[in-house]
Parts: structure tokens; sequence; C-alpha cells
């Protein structure tokens, strides 16, 4: 028996997987200039900062002067084309530091506009949207919120100026560049830039925020190089490249990133503080190795979007459409094969691949979520992940893959596993 007879891949499936291959040359070869074009900035970006062996080494106590903390920000500043950035191993996930830079930046009596719906799942409680009151949300703080649905799918750029010229309590825009978990596409850095000169030119004095999880490195340009305040994501995602063991970012201009730091530390204390024993070269090697992580996961994902298709299933992104976040949407159409299709990515994992997920309700989100994750870091979805709401129409949203190797291996089972062979 060949190896992949014992992983549970027939030769019928590797044929069909091989055989949809063959017609992604072109969105591959677009993933590969994007991803040649990106490691060249990092690379520039490390030789502006001078990186050294040395910023390497921890800190202790108040993490006064840490050099290594300090060149990385300056790192991330740079490649996000930024005035300033906090890269730090004590913002514990993405919905930390988003949740970090709404409470910095917004006050009593003051409104978040959330022009691209509603945002992602875990910051409901943060905002307010759902949760019970006197639990610390935005809105217990005074802030209330405004969300405005998509039109078509996109941002309602004449709703959103409509609202911003008629409530000049609105001084925060908070947009979302990946999908998430619905059934819409991610926006361009482009987009996301063009409706932030829209909103700047009927209200300069209003703030643009952008929900940059996912997306980091799908394309050659950022959202704040295209005008957007400030981003905010995960370590353990794209920017990590799979290396990074924790942490979260938040990069913009030069006020916002210190009224989010005053926030997150103290005031008076600011960015200053903050030291890590254990040192930061995970986190320099994981930003210089991101561009070709994300291609690797953009590959699989297209590989995926391939092969599902054929198969005769919905998927989202197409494979030939371009991609602005690493996420696969593949509409399953029942609860068995869903959580098939987790138990196959998990059985495909190097580490706790003998583990079989179940349903569970997961802290944050609104419904029952299957998740499959065999990872290196806990809960990296930089690395290959599957996961979805167990809720019609059963979408399977998978993501990540740290070599591209990987995920066709884990697409091939997953694949013979739905259609029994
Ligand atoms: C993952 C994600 C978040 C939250 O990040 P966590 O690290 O899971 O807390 C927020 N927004 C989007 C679009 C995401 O993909």
């Amino acid at each position: 028996m060949s190896t992949f007879t014992e992983l549970g891949i027939s030769k019928a499936t590797q044929n069909l997987v091989e055989s949809c291959e063959i017609e992604l040359s072109v969105p591959f070869s677009y993933a590969e200039k994007n991803a040649l074009e990106n490691e060249a900035r990092v690379l520039q970006a490390f030789q502006k900062a001078r990186v050294e062996s040395r910023h390497f080494s921890g800190s202790f106590g108040y993490g006064y002067g840490d050099i290594g903390r300090d060149t990385l920000e300056a790192v991330y500043a740079d490649v996000f084309g930024c005035e300033a950035a906090l890269v730090r191993p004590s913002i514990i996930s993405g919905t930390h530091a988003i949740s970090a830079c709404l409470y910095g930046l917004l006050g009593p009596g003051q409104r978040l506009l959330c022009a691209t719906g509603k945002p992602y799942d875990t910051l409901e409680e943060s905002i307010g949207l759902s949760g019970e009151p006197g639990t610390g949300s935005l809105r217990d703080w005074g802030v209330e919120c405004t969300v405005l649905p998509l039109k078509n799918g996109t941002c309602d750029v004449e709703e959103m100026l409509r609202l911003l010229q008629e409530d000049p309590s609105i001084t925060l825009i908070h947009m979302q560049r990946s999908r998430g978990y619905d059934w819409r596409s991610a926006f361009s850095a482009e987009d996301l830039g063009k409706w932030t000169s829209a909103a700047k030119s009927v209200r300069p004095d209003v703030r643009v925020f952008v929900d940059n999880c996912y997306g980091e490195f799908t394309e050659t340009i950022e959202p704040t190089h295209l005008g957007v305040d400030l981003i905010a994501g995960s370590c353990i995602k794209n920017p990590g490249g799979g290396l990074a063991p924790t942490g979260g970012y938040i990069a913009g201009t030069k006020d916002s990133v210190d009224a989010v730091a005053r926030h997150l530390f103290a005031p008076g204390i600011g960015a200053e503080g903050g030291s890590y024993p254990a040192g930061y070269r995970d986190f320099y090697e994981g930003l210089f190795l991101a561009p070709h992580t994300v291609k690797e996961a953009l590959k699989t994902a297209i590989l995926a979007a391939s092969v599902f298709q054929k198969l005769g299933y919905k998927v989202s992104p197409d494979p030939e459409t371009p991609r602005y976040d690493l996420i696969q949407a593949i509409e399953l159409g029942s609860a068995e094969k869903l959580i098939a299709f987790c138990r196959n990515v998990q059985g495909a994992s190097p580490i706790e691949g003998h583990v079989v997920p179940e349903p569970w309700p997961m802290p944050g989100y609104q419904d029952e979520v299957i998740m499959a994750a065999g990872t290196f870091i806990m809960g990296a979805t930089s690395e290959l992940s599957a996961d979805g709401p167990l809720r019609a129409p059963y979408i399977a949203y998978m993501q990540g893959g740290l070599t591209y190797e990987h995920g066709k291996i884990a697409l091939m089972k997953c694949v013979s596993a739905l259609s029994g062979d």
C-alpha cells in the first residue's frame, strides 16, 4: 500500500486533484508574483531598520529601552507603510488587538460606524451588540454603534456619507477586510482606501480603522498604504509566518497608535514599557517568512476552491477570483459533511492528528462551532485549519497551511472521505 492509501487518499482523488492543479497556473502565478513583491518590501524594511541578532534577545521587568521590541515595531510600521506600530506578545489575540483599538479611539458620547456590516463575531460583546449590560462593553462606557449593512455585497458608500454628515458624534469608522464567517467577498485594500477617502472628504476629522486579520500580504499593498488610520491583527495569523508564538499588532498614524497604547497600558506609560524575556527572534523570522507562508495558504485555498467546485459544491471565492484574505468558504449542505470535512482536516494534521473534533459552544460565537486545527501553535490559523458554525447551509471555512504540500494532502483526504472512496 502506498502512503497515500494509508492516509485514506484514493487514486481517483489524487487524479482529480492533480487535474485541477494543472488548470490553476494563472491564479498560482499571481500568488507567486504577489509573494515576491511582498518579500522585497519586508526585506527592505529589515535592512532599513538595521536588524541585528542582538535584537532577538528579550528583556525583563518594565522593559524600558527594549531595543528588540522597538526595532520589531519599526519593521512592522515600515512594512505596513505606517508612522508607528505596536507588536506585543501581551496582546493575546486579534480580538484583543481590535478591541483595544476601539477602546483607545472612542470615548463616551461618541459613535462607532461599522461600515462593512456586522463586525466579526468575537467583537460583538466588546462593542455591546450582544451580551449583557454591565459587562464593560463599549456600550456600557457610553459609546454607541451603528452597523451599516452591506448593499449588494459591498459598502453602501452613499448611506455611509449621509450618516457621517448627519451625525457628528460618529468619530470612528470600522471596516473589515476579510470575509470572516460570512458568505461575502473580502475587500481589497484599494476599495478600503477609496471608502476611506470618501469618508474623509465629507468628515476630515473622522478616523478609519480596518480589521486586517487574514488580509496581510494577500496583496502587494495594505489598507494603511491608502489612507486608513489604523489596522490591527493577530501575530498567529498571516504576519507571524507560522513562527510567532503569540501576540497581536496594531499599526497606523502615530497619534492613533499612541491613543491605543495609553488604553492598553496606562496613560503616561504608553508604548514605552513592556518586556518579553523569551525574546523576539520568532517574531522577526516569522515576519520574514510571512509573504511565503501566505502564498502557500493562498495556493491551498485556490486548490480547494477548484476541487470542490469541480465536485459540484458552491465555493466562495471561485478559484480565479482575486483574493484579499486566506479564507475559503465551501458550502457543504449538511451537518454530517461539515463534520466529516473538519474531521479529515484534523486527521491530516501533524499535531493532534488522532483527535476527533466535535461541535461545541465557543466563547464569543453565537452558534455551536466545529473546529479542526492540529497546529504547532495553538489556535494559529496561519496553519491549516477549518471550522464552521453548525447552521444551515453548513459552510466550512478553511484557511492557512504552512506548506502547499500539506494543504494538498489534507484536501485529498477530505475529498476521498466525502466522496466515499
Ligand atoms: C480571526 C479574526 C478576528 C479575531 O482574531 P482572534 O485572534 O481569533 O481573536 C477578528 N477579525 C477577523 C476578520 C478575523 O479573521
